[in-house]
């Protein structure tokens, strides 16, 4: 990125910022004034543009609300339903609803705003670190297909969406090291394999490694674990594998597999065969300066894995995205994964807070306002009364479910992200990411959420560290059929200095550990396993590979690889019979808890 369109694009974002009261006025005047003679808004607002209207009147919903007007836009009925701006496609979003991807409206504007998102980070990041323009960046990055649905209009992830725009094509292409009809590939695994092969041919351009969400990652490493020696052997002879069937990748390799160079076999050979993969990504990419992959949220699970294979390399999480609206971007790129926080970028969206009581004694999974009882403050809530805050009038320390408005026919949509106030970016600000507002786990009365899981998760993966293990990937479910129900946990873990499949696992580790995660759960968790209304807690250790079947699985069902996140809690049994298939230790907690 050329130094004078770097200044620019960081002088927009400092205006943007500033002027966050007026940006987010003016963008809920502009949705109001475009959209209210649609048949959503005309059914609350009778026509009226009115924003302290919109905001007594409108109700906030959630997806399944306003299913029922999306189905009519799918189902191709006349426009001004939700949007009286033409719909250029639909993009789901990787949540369900009733086992059913969400469908998004999605218009040029907000396919434009979403595609200038990587830009403006692409200017943040070069400002904190230099000669990026040196070389070329490795993303791995995939394509899905996209369906047609009734309405005539394509219905894509965001992922797809985003890698076919011309934004894509005529910018960010020029940076990353593969060609697009590569990463338009719709074959994974030949696309995964021509993009680390072209990845270790140009090793020497390559300054940075990403994906967009951390969970690419372990798919990556088990995929170089197992076609290590047949890229080594294409380098060497110049050919490339007879598997590689698709031409969109056939076609682009040959202008990388030109001759045999059996000097870079000779030199990459020894280092994928060293028994222990620590730091092989600074091996194999000497100059890479960082990895780009979002870590927060449910994929600090990942940073770990990361940690080992990059050799401590910064991890950059770059922006907080979802198929609705764009929220923000990380204006610190190089504080440490557990402190990212992300700014909230006014012109996105219309954007208001729900107050959220995380540190309320009982559990946080309800919404609890100014020491009014949950069930008071749902009802409130539904009544419209909830004190609902504005962009620029949320609180430091103080946690918020987001609600979004858009230019696409979202109005006060509960997006389900739980988020705290971090500071300010002028007068724009600064979330960390907590956790999309689900329960993890439950059994009985208790209900553990993802963030609360994790943490316990974190607390009992210092037992495994004298012990030379790696913990590469978690998931859990609720087993209620055990009497009483239990929480069982599917941990993925490696050796850290070899990769052999053979772990010796200790019992006596492993029940410190499930011992540890229980210990560190909430107050009601430790209390109904003390009254025994919750049986000990198991963690089922799976080979490693385990959590890559279960990708593989989910994107057979339909999932983007690239927004694929490794779900915290299996529901669907198919899922965990894939884990379970893959068990070589179970392990419970014992004893009582203190
Ligand atoms: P999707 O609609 O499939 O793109 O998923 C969007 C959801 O992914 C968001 O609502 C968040 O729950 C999660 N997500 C997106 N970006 C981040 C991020 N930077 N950190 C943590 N979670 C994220």
């Amino acid at each position: 990125m050329e130094k004078s369109r770097i200044e620019y694009v960081l002088k927009k974002i400092e205006e943007q910022t500033s002027n966050a009261v007026e940006e987010q006025e003016k963008i809920l005047e502009n949705i109001l004034k475009r959209n209210a003679e649609t048949d959503y808004l005309n059914k609350f607002l009778h026509g009226q543009t009115d924003k302290q209207l919109f905001k007594k009147y409108v109700p906030l919903v959630t997806y399944e609300d306003i299913k029922s007007y999306i189905d009519r836009v799918i189902d191709g009925e006349p426009p001004n339903i939700l949007t009286t701006e033409p719909i250029i496609e639909f993009i789901l979003s990787s949540g369900t609803s009733g086992g059913e991807p969400k469908y998004v409206l999605s218009t040029a504007e907000c396919s434009q705003k979403r595609a200038s998102i990587p830009m403006l980070m692409e200017a943040v990041i070069h400002k904190h670190i230099e000669g990026l323009d040196k070389g070329k960046g490795m993303y791995l990055l995939f394509s899905n297909p996209d369906f047609d649905t009734p309405s005539g209009l394509k219905a894509r992830m965001f992922s797809s969406s985003y890698l076919s725009s011309p934004t894509f094509k005529t910018t960010v292409c020029k940076y990353v090291t593969t060609p697009i009809e590569i990463i338009l590939s719709l074959n994974k695994p030949q696309s995964m394999y021509c993009q680390l092969l072209i990845g270790l041919i140009r090793r020497h351009e390559v300054l940075r490694i990403g994906t967009i969400f951390a969970s690419t990652f372990p798919n990556c490493i088990k995929f170089l674990q197992d076609h290590w020696k047949d890229i080594c052997s294409n380098i060497r002879t110049g050919h490339l594998s007879d598997w590689i069937t698709e031409q969109d990748c056939r076609t682009p390799m040959s202008s990388f597999l030109l001759e045999p160079n059996s000097e870079l076999a000779d030199l990459l050979e020894p280092i994928f065969e060293n028994e222990s993969w620590e730091g092989i990504i600074t091996k194999l990419w000497p100059k890479a300066k960082y990895i780009d992959a979002i870590v927060t949220g449910s994929m600090s699970q990942y940073i770990g894995l990361i940690d080992y294979y990059s050799g401590r390399l910064p991890i950059i999480s770059t922006f907080y995205n979802s198929s609705e609206a764009c929220f923000g971007i990380n204006m610190e790129p190089l504080n440490k994964p557990w402190d990212v926080s992300y700014t909230f970028l006014p012109n996105m969206a219309y954007f208001e807070f729900i107050p959220v009581d995380k540190e309320s004694p009982q559990k946080a999974q309800k919404l609890h306002f100014n020491g009014v009882s949950n069930e008071e403050s749902i009802e409130k809530l539904e009544n419209g009364n909830a004190q609902i805050v504005d962009l620029v009038d949320v609180k430091i320390g103080q946690y918020y479910e987001v609600v979004v408005t858009t230019l696409a026919g979202l109005y006060r949509y509960r997006v389900g992200d739980i988020l705290k106030v971090t500071g300010f970016h002028n007068k724009s600000p600064k979330f960390q990411f907590v956790e999309r507002q689900n329960v993890a786990l439950s059994i009985d009365r208790d209900k553990t959420s993802e963030a609360d899981l994790s943490k316990a998760i974190k607390a009992a993966e210092i037992e495994l560290e004298p012990r030379g293990f790696l913990l590469t990937a978690y998931s859990s479910f609720a087993d209620t059929w055990s009497i009483p129900g239990r929480y069982v946990l599917f941990w993925e873990l490696k050796l850290r200095d070899s990769n052999t499949d053979q772990l010796k696992l200790d019992s006596n580790t492993m029940e410190q550990c499930c011992r540890r995660v229980e210990e560190s759960l909430d107050f009601t968790y430790r209390l109904f396993r003390k009254m025994n209304l919750i049986g000990p807690l198991e963690i089922r250790v799976v080979k490693f590979g385990a959590f890559d079947e279960l990708m593989n699985f989910f994107v057979s069902r339909g999932a983007a690889p690239l927004q694929y996140k490794t779900p915290c809690c299996l529901k669907i049994k198919e899922a965990i019979e894939i884990l379970d298939s893959r068990v070589v230790g179970k392990f419970f907690s014992n004893g009582n808890l203190a």
